[in-house]
């Protein structure tokens, strides 16, 4: 059983030691937590309930304490991937739901299972999803000073059961002050992919990561046989051209974790039973 999880970057306006250390614990007690969840739970299962306790937690851009959008309103995007059934799931810019992952995670078992805007609000409700304001008074205060475009907190598990099961899940607020309408890459398979072979969740500037089809390309060239490392460090060799800006965190079938940044200042924290390996 293996985990790994990610907070998103640390953004030019929180670069302050409290804050940092603060992630770090957050971090740490949520994949201990996750962890001891993975005992008992399937992969699937284990990183939606990671990814709820990062929703939760206001330190993070996703669920409470979003990002919020140029024109006042927060929407969040959220996804799931099973690596052993290949299904994805996800919502698409919803709105005032506590937990985005979730919904996307009712969303499973339908034919329609990436729903967006409205659509994605209005299955959230018909499904017993009370609305929610993930506003906090913090996020409010960034916008209105317009210091929250630098900031980015998109939160991110992979993990694998004791069957050998992969599961990812990925949830973002998006990155502040954005085009009412802009996706991003979280609910998409370049920020969020698995298959048998490999899990991959990424963060970072979502148009770089579609751009150079992160998640999917590293679970490929595992797939094809490369090692996990390996597979990252040629994928973000493949962002320098245009100076992307991505964080990927991934766990192979064989439970090798590996985890990159372009620009190192990925948030992430991952956890082998015995080790806590946190960010620095
Ligand atoms: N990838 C997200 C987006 O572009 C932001 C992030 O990772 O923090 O919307």
């Amino acid at each position: 059983m293996k985990i790994i999880i990610h907070g998103g970057f640390f953004s030019e306006s929180s670069t302050d030691l409290k804050t940092k250390t603060a992630k770090q614990e957050a971090l740490t007690a949520i994949v201990k937590q996750s962890y001891e969840y993975l005992k008992t739970h399937t992969a699937t299962e284990t990183v939606v309930y990671a990814v709820s306790l990062l929703e939760d937690d206001v330190l993070f851009n996703a669920g409470t304490g979003s990002q919020i959008q140029s024109d006042g309103q927060i929407r969040m995007s959220a996804a799931l991937m099973d690596g052993t059934t290949q299904k994805m799931s996800g919502v698409i810019n919803i709105q005032d739901v506590k937990n985005p992952i979730q919904v996307a995670e009712q969303l499973m078992p339908y034919d329609d299972r990436v729903l967006g805007g409205e659509g994605a609000t209005a299955f959230a409700r018909k499904n017993g999803f009370a609305e929610y304001s993930t506003e906090t008074p913090e996020r409010r205060a960034e916008f209105e000073k317009k210091l929250a475009a630098t900031g980015t907190g998109t939160v991110g598990c992979v993990a694998l059961d004791a069957n050998g099961k992969i599961a990812v899940a990925t949830s973002t607020g998006g990155k502040g002050f954005e085009m009412v309408g802009r996706i991003s890459d979280s609910a998409t398979v370049a920020g969020n992919y698995a298959n048998a072979f490999c899990g991959i969740s990424c963060t970072g500037v979502g148009e770089d990561i579609v751009s150079n089809a992160t998640a999917a390309k590293i679970v490929t060239r595992v797939t094809d046989g490369m090692p996990i490392c390996d597979a990252f460090d040629k994928t973000f060799e493949e962002l320098k051209p245009y100076d992307g800006f991505a964080g990927a965190i991934g766990i192979d079938a064989r439970g090798k974790i590996c985890h990159r940044d372009s620009h190192p200042s990925m948030v992430f924290a991952s956890f082998d039973g015995d080790n806590v390996e946190v960010f620095g």
